[in-house]
């Protein structure tokens, strides 16, 4: 017996087989409308070479080798049928209309016997859905897509995975920072995997052109594969299954906002409808704690998807799919509903999670003021987010000297501030935090910025050794790893300040 391969898993085609699809299969950009997606074959590439593969994600789908053929699209086995998948989504607060998978080709969907997961190609070529672009991606952010959805994996926030980090051979241009100097980069194809890549957007598109027919299959589709728990034959079980979306969506952005990772573009687009963290662009890692800091520059005047507003955003996204949804209901008022289950959910988990940040027994009255006064201590001299929590869940007294690895300037610690925060939260922990909850939930290593450009950097010059020792200490990210401290448990450093690819992203990848 051969090791396990793409060809010896159990590809099956619930997706296509149940909702409406193009009548033309490849082919130039166009409107596909009363499709929810096009059957398209990635374009050959040149030279694949694979360079990062996920142990963890192989062994879930119960595959022993990685193809790198066959991983950056070049052939077919038995039982693919590749697609791309037609979305629509709201850009930065307006409807963008058409969108879709303008360089993402999903290989079909595998039945691992413990569920069904699509297995999606990410730079693979042209599809109906490229408009102006070229359905290519670029290294570095493959690089940063492969590592962060892996570290995110390992932090226990929702996500969808990568398997593998195919180069492609082919070089492609891009303008890096939209200043009309585009550079050619090394092309790259990421293998993502999750139960589905539907989004909000990929609902919204139906209801916006009034096709409710449409809608009506992918819905049930949707909950019927991926919600089995819920009905979509009624408005009560629709509501239901809109609040499973909430709690969901809620989750993950609560998950965010105790790990200090912002998104960069909450699109609606960009919306799991499963609520994973989803489409690695232009996103950021907190380094000083600033509420208002959004890593992408595309955003930077309004900072509509900054660190703080998260939540919020989460919450208008969630009314437009309910404004989809609604086309398929008698009764919509009762979709309010599901709304306010939002905000009780997300109320919920950033409480536990605030809980577990700070050691508590539960989230009480008056705990609410004690978070509110340490973000504002966090913003009174520039704290790094990362050391600071977990110098916290380790501290032996309330002595603000404790944290000093986490301040960029030790001389303008605001020692009163700090004091007096410290010993209220003292007092409330009674001398004794929960240690164990607090190490689970402030981690030691995240995917700072700096370290993928690190990682990319050596990439570039075909040394894929830095990359490979973030993956592997990210798998581990509330674990001390001794090794990895004096290098990885660090504030930016200053050559990262002004880096394009450090503090400044844009959405060109
Ligand atoms: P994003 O900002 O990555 O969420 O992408 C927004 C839309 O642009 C999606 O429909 C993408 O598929 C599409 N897109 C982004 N980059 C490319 C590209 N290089 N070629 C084709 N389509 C792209
Ligand atoms: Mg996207």
């Amino acid at each position: 017996m051969g090791q396990k391969s793409l060809g010896s898993l159990k590809w099956v085609r619930h997706f296509l087989s149940e909702t409406p699809g193009d009548q033309i299969s490849g082919g130039a950009p166009r409107q596909v409308p009363g499709a929810c997606w096009s059957r398209v074959e990635p374009e050959p590439m040149p030279n694949p070479v694979l360079r990062m593969w996920s142990e963890e994600m192989a062994s879930d789908l119960c595959l022993e080798v990685g193809e790198a053929g066959l991983l950056a699209g070049n052939g077919k086995v038995e039982g693919m049928d590749p697609y791309a998948q037609r979305y629509g989504g709201h850009q930065f607060g307006n409807w963008a209309g058409q969108l879709g998978d303008g360089r993402a080709i999903t290989l079909g969907e595998v039945d691992t016997g413990k569920g069904v997961l699509e297995l999606q190609l990410k730079g693979s070529g042209k599809t109906p859905y490229s408009r102006f672009a070229d359905g290519r991606a670029v290294l570095r952010s493959s690089i940063r897509e492969f590592l962060c959805s892996e570290a995110m994996h390992h932090l226990g926030v929702p996500t969808t995975r990568a398997l593998s980090l195919v180069t492609t051979g082919e070089e492609v241009m891009r303008d890096v920072m939209y200043d009309g100097r585009p550079a050619p980069e090394p092309g790259a194809i990421v293998c993502r995997v999750a139960e589905s890549f539907l989004r909000f957007g990929s609902f919204q598109i139906h209801a916006m052109s009034g096709d409710d027919k449409t809608l009506r299959a992918l819905v049930d589709n949707t909950v019927s594969q991926h919600f089995p728990d819920h009905s979509s034959d009624s408005d009560q079980g629709l509501v239901e299954w809109l609040k499973e979306v909430a709690d969901r969506t809620a989750l993950t952005i609560a998950h965010w906002m105790r790990v200090g990772f912002v998104h960069g573009v909450m699109n609606t687009d960009n919306m799991s409808i499963h609520g994973l963290t989803i489409d690695y662009g232009p996103y950021g890692w907190l380094e000083g704690f600033d509420p208002d800091w959004t890593p992408n520059t595309t955003d930077s005047s309004t900072r509509r998807y900054r660190y703080a507003h998260q939540g919020e955003v989460g919450a208008w996204n969630f009314a437009r799919l309910l404004e989809s949804i609604s086309l398929l209901m008698e009764e919509p008022r009762s979709l309010h509903e599901a709304l306010d289950s939002y905000y009780e959910s997300y109320t919920t988990h950033s409480r536990r999670m605030w809980a577990e940040k700070l050691g508590l027994d539960g989230f009480q009255e008056g705990d609410g003021e004690l978070v509110s006064e340490l973000t504002s201590v966090l913003q009174s001299t520039e704290t790094d987010m990362t050391i600071l929590f977990r110098m916290l869940s380790s501290i032996q007294g309330p002595d603000p000297n404790h944290l000093g690895r986490a301040f960029y300037d030790v001389e303008e610690i605001p020692q009163n501030e700090w004091n007096s925060w410290l010993a209220r939260w003292w007092e409330r922990v009674d001398g004794r935090p929960n240690r164990e909850s607090m190490l689970n939930a402030n981690p030691k290593y995240v995917l700072r910025n700096w370290m993928a450009q690190l990682a990319i950097d050596a990439a570039e010059k075909d040394d894929y050794s830095v990359a490979q020792a973030l993956h592997g200490m990210l798998k581990k990210p509330y674990e001390e790893q001794p090794k990895n401290e004096e290098e990885w448990f660090n504030r930016r450093p200053e050559w990262a300040r002004n880096r394009v690819g450090c503090s400044m992203l844009s959405c060109s990848s």
